[in-house]
Formats: structure tokens, C-alpha cells, sequence
């Protein structure tokens, strides 16, 4: 296992933890997402892992080696972990190549700005490596931090929020490029950020946070379409929420007819469907009392979001756009999967 971390609980103000018994693991090469609101406690979880915060309880531990307890603080520098922060903090008055040279001390001094080089090239700013912070785009500043937290071979990058700076189509081709380096240089990363598709796209598993604590960790399929609580079904985006009473089986009545569920399930229980599992059909056929109305439609190009009114309760569905409704057209759903039973306690 390359990190551990076990309970930890930050609290700045006392019984307020704002980072409250965090604990997951990473293994080798592998890219891993804190995912979560504004406020939740990532950046801070990932402070303690840095080493910039000591943590209240819990443990740190890098391949084994205890970093952090409540007595034991390795200094960040110490750590073999690289960090990127949000605003890259490059040397505003030192060239991109003297900012990655900066942290190869561990290098003979010959030998520094040559290897800064070659890793500048690895991402793509070779030609850039005269230049100072100030002369660089937002991206290639970006790949420039990247180049100085990767350079001196740390077993672990931290990256918090390290592409919210760009704008939407540098941030999507930056992505690509930060995840395939990092896993060409076969590195471990944790990235922080706020963002489902960031997370969804560049991490190998994420963890979902909310108010300190993690709501759930696995693959980003596992937390899209298997959300255990109500807060992942609508963080990781749009979804159907809807409280019924099951038998015990698999199968649960609804507005829109019987759907089927993930697990059998029994007495008063929360599912969630994705929009995208719900298809639209005319209602050819239906008993009225199966029949929905369309009480809106978000046309997106490629494809389509109806909203769609049954007997009081609102419905969501996404479809591709060769499926044509309009406002007051008369329809029925239909699930093309299971829903979801989620684990949240019932008021
Ligand atoms: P964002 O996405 O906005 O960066 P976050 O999930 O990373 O949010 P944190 O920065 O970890 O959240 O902050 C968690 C909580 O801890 C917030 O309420 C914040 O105000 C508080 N906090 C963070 N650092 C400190 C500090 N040094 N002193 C006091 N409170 C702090």
C-alpha cells in the first residue's frame, strides 16, 4: 500500500472538526480524487497529508513510514511528496527551468538544471524554460508546476484543484495531459476538487466528502451509477430520488409503473434512478393512469433533458436527441435499469 490514512480529524475551532475521521488508502500508480462542496474539508485533508497541518488524531503513513500523528510531524520537504497548489506558487522571478531546478538538491548542482530540462520537455514546455511565470498562459504555468512537484521522483503529487484557473477547453485537454504524464511516470496523485466530471475523468477512484466526513469511496462508475447516500446520488449529478414502501423483493411500485431495484429491499426506503435510465416512449396504448406529461424540455444538442409531470411527482430523463417530445405531449417512462436503494438513515 503506498498511503495509508487512518482517522484523521482536524478541528480549527474546538468541536468543530472540519476534517472528521478521514480515513482511506492508495495503492501504487494509482490517481485518487477528493471529491466535495466548497467548505467540505478536502484542501485540509490533503494539508495533513502534506504535512502543512498536524492532525488532531489519526495517522499518515507513506509506504509504511509514519508521517503524521497527533505527536510525530515529518516536515512537508522531508515527505517525498510533491504538491501543486491552486495558484501554481512558481517563483515569480525565476524562469520556468530554475523553477523545476529549484527542488532537485538532491542532485549535484551540474546535473540539476539538465534534468529540469528533461522533465519541462516530458511536459511539453521544453521550449518554454526561458521564460518567467509572467510570460506563460494559465496551462502552461500549470504544466510548468506539474513539471516542478513531479521532478524530484516524489512517491506521491498532491494537486489541489490544480485546473480550476483555466478556462473550460484548456482545462479539459490539460486534464488529459496531467493524467497521461502522471501515469506514464507511474506516480500516485491526489486531486482535490469540487468538480464530478474532473473527478469522474481523472481519477481512478474517488472519494465523495461532505462536511468532513467521506460518504463513500470507489471507481468513478461505482459512485455515479451505485450511490450509497442521497448526498452522492445528487452531488455526482442530476438523478430521481423517490421514498416508497418495498415488499422484500426487487421490484417496487411507482408513479411511473413497477421498477426494478438493485437489491431486494423492505419497508420504507430511498432509490435513486439516473435520468439517463429512464427512456421516454408515446403513450400507445397506456392506461391513463400510467400516462405523464411533459412540463419541460432543455434541448443540449447532442442530446435532450424532458421533465416530465406524473400524477404530482417530477421526473428527469436524458435522452439522445433522436427522441422528439414536446411541452404538454402525453408519454410514459420506462427504467432501462434498476434503481438504487440508497443507505441514508429515513427521517
Ligand atoms: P474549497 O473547495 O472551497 O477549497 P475545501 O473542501 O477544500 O473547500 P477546506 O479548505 O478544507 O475546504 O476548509 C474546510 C473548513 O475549514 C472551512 O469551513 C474553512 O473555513 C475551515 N478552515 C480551513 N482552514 C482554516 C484555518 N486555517 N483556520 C480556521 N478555519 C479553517
Amino acid at each position: 500500500m503506498l498511503l495509508e490514512v487512518n482517522n484523521l480529524v482536524k478541528e480549527f475551532e474546538k468541536g468543530k472538526p472540519v476534517v472528521d475521521k478521514v480515513s482511506f488508502t492508495l495503492k501504487e500508480d494509482e490517481i485518487f480524487a477528493l471529491l466535495g462542496p466548497s467548505g467540505c474539508g478536502k484542501t485540509t485533508t490533503l494539508r495533513l497529508i502534506a504535512g502543512f497541518e498536524t492532525p488532531g488524531e489519526g495517522t499518515v503513513k507513506l509506504r509504511g513510514r509514519l508521517l503524521s500523528d497527533t505527536q510525530i510531524r515529518v516536515a512537508p520537504q522531508k515527505r517525498g511528496i510533491g504538491f501543486v497548489f491552486q495558484d501554481y506558487a512558481l517563483f515569480p522571478h525565476m524562469t520556468a527551468l530554475d523553477n523545476v531546478a529549484f527542488g532537485l538538491n538532491e542532485l549535484p548542482k551540474h546535473k540539476r538544471k539538465v534534468f529540469a530540462e528533461e522533465v519541462l520537455c516530458r511536459t511539453g514546455m521544453g521550449d518554454f524554460k526561458g521564460r518567467n511565470p509572467s510570460e506563460l498562459s494559465g496551462g502552461q504555468q500549470q504544466r510548468v508546476a506539474l513539471a516542478r512537484a513531479i521532478a524530484p521522483k516524489p512517491q506521491l503529487v498532491l494537486l489541489d484543484e490544480p485546473f480550476s484557473n483555466l478556462d473550460a477547453m484548456l482545462r479539459d485537454s490539460t486534464r488529459k495531459e496531467v493524467r497521461s504524464i502522471l501515469k506514464k511516470a507511474g506516480m500516485s496523485a491526489i486531486l482535490v476538487t469540487h468538480d464530478q466530471e474532473e473527478a469522474l475523468s481523472f481519477a481512478d477512484r474517488i472519494a465523495v466528502m461532505n462536511d468532513g466526513k467521506i460518504e463513500q469511496i470507489g471507481t468513478p462508475e461505482e459512485v455515479y451509477y451505485k450511490p450509497k447516500t442521497k448526498f452522492v446520488a445528487q452531488f455526482l449529478g442530476r438523478t430521481n430520488l423517490f421514498e416508497v414502501n418495498a415488499g422484500g423483493g426487487n421490484e417496487i411500485e411507482t408513479s411511473i409503473g413497477p421498477i426494478k431495484l438493485d437489491c431486494n429491499a423492505c419497508g420504507r426506503v430511498v432509490c435513486s434512478i439516473r435520468p439517463e435510465h429512464l427512456t421516454i416512449e408515446k403513450p400507445n396504448g397506456a392506461s391513463p393512469d400510467n400516462i405523464g406529461l411533459i412540463i419541460g424540455r432543455e434541448f443540449k444538442g447532442h442530446d435532450i433533458t424532458y421533465h416530465v409531470l406524473y400524477k404530482g411527482e417530477r421526473y428527469i430523463v436524458h435522452t439522445d436527441n433522436r427522441i422528439l417530445f414536446n411541452p404538454d405531449d402525453k408519454v410514459v417512462l420506462r427504467a432501462l435499469e434498476p434503481a438504487v436503494v440508497l443507505q441514508d438513515p429515513l427521517n
